[in-house]
């Protein structure tokens, strides 16, 4: 099923144009767009859905071997030192375009692309606690 409103379900159909790097029956990946660093890839299932939420077991196992054949391609025909996956949820975790992606993002020693480590909550084993209970609820 496409989504006539998507752009990642343009590209599937060929409706708009994009730089292919992978594809088989069900996945497809193309560079991204505006790349945090060179070889910055998108890795899609063919058919929309909005992210990992509402994407089916059964999909899965295909999926993610294609994105790992994508993290292979990448690191190394273009000689990277590591590799990012990113996925993002909602709004709120920075997802714009709502057709589930992963991004896989090349890394070379201090390319400074951006950084790895982020600002760390320091947090007390009470909070820790409560939010151990709230996720473990029945
Ligand atoms: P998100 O923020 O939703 O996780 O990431 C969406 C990504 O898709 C962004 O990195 C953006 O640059 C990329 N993107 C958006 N529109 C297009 C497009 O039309 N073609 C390609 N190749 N990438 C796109
Ligand atoms: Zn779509």
């Amino acid at each position: 099923m496409h989504d006539e409103n998507c752009i990642f379900c343009k590209i599937v159909q060929g409706l708009i144009p994009s730089s292919k790097i992978y594809e088989d029956g069900s996945s497809l990946a193309f560079l991204d767009i505006a790349p945090f660093t060179k070889g910055h890839t998108i890795v899609i299932p063919k058919e929309h859905y909005m992210n990992m939420l509402d994407f089916p077991e059964k999909e899965m196992t295909a999926y993610f071997s294609a994105v790992k054949n994508v993290t292979i391609k990448i690191k190394e025909k273009l000689g990277a030192d590591g590799i990012n996956i990113m996925q993002n949820n909602f709004k709120a975790a920075g997802q714009v375009v709502n057709h589930l992606h992963f991004h896989v993002i090349p890394r070379w020693e201090n390319d400074r692309a951006f950084p790895i480590r982020v600002k760390k909550l320091n947090l007390t084993k009470e909070e820790l606690s409560e939010i151990l209970l709230k996720i473990n609820a029945p």
